[in-house]
């Protein structure tokens, strides 16, 4: 598994914070958006890092939430 160096700002990001939870892998796109991979293939969430975009934020963590393969594993 790759570390990724998510920046301090990043990690505050409550989405940020459960993907890693989760194992999802976490890029910076060239525009300054978190792309965020679930680990099954199924999921990509767009991220910003945008402190004041909270529906953004609340968004992110809901798709995760919803990644259908997260109750599955090892089936
Ligand atoms: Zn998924």
């Amino acid at each position: 598994m790759s570390a990724v160096n998510v920046p301090r700002m990043a990690k505050k990001n409550p989405a940020v914070a459960l993907a890693s939870d989760r194992g999802w892998e976490i890029r910076y796109s060239r525009g300054g958006h978190l792309l965020l991979d679930c680990p099954y293939g199924c999921c990509r969430v767009v991220a910003t890092t945008s402190p004041s975009d909270w529906r953004g934020e609340k968004n992110a963590v809901s798709i995760i939430k919803k990644c259908p393969q997260r109750t599955t594993k090892g089936a």
